[in-house]
């Protein structure tokens, strides 16, 4: 069994060619993926609802989260290990560089856990911060 064969049935998934294509791609990508990104790169291949089903099923398992950034466009990314089916722990900084225009998951930088008043519960955050990645910083 290849990697990616590894990964997907790992996550509970039947293997699919499209799966493992998609899979490829994000693991080939270290930035977040758009529908429209993934749809380019498989459109001649897969129709726009295999492709939909497929990252809905990664989302749903565990091995992709979305990601809203502000650009209108939800992207997707690789999830750590931690994330299991329906419970998501990508409470990591979502960066999106304002040169090249893609957006990375920063995992090294720790989030305080935030301290509600009382009555409120939070179940969902989402950090998101702009500027320039470390490859465009790079070329200037
Ligand atoms: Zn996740
Ligand atoms: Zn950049
Ligand atoms: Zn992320």
């Amino acid at each position: 069994m290849n990697k990616l064969h590894q990964i997907i049935h790992a996550y509970g998934l039947r293997k699919t060619k499209c799966r493992t294509d998609v899979l490829s791609l994000f693991l080939a990508n270290k930035h977040a993926l758009t529908h429209a990104t993934i749809e380019q790169q498989f459109g001649d291949l897969y129709d726009r609802v295999t492709l939909y089903r497929t990252l809905h099923s990664f989302e749903e398992k565990g091995l992709l989260h979305s990601i809203n950034d502000g650009s209108g466009a939800v992207k997707y990314a690789l999830c750590k290990e931690a994330c299991n089916q329906h419970q998501h722990h990508d409470n990591h900084i979502h960066f999106s560089c304002t040169a090249c225009g893609q957006t990375f998951c920063i995992n090294e930088v720790h989030i305080p856990t935030l301290r509600m008043p009382a009555g409120y519960q939070v179940k969902e955050l989402h950090f998101s911060a702009q500027g320039i990645c470390n490859s465009c910083s790079r070329v200037s």
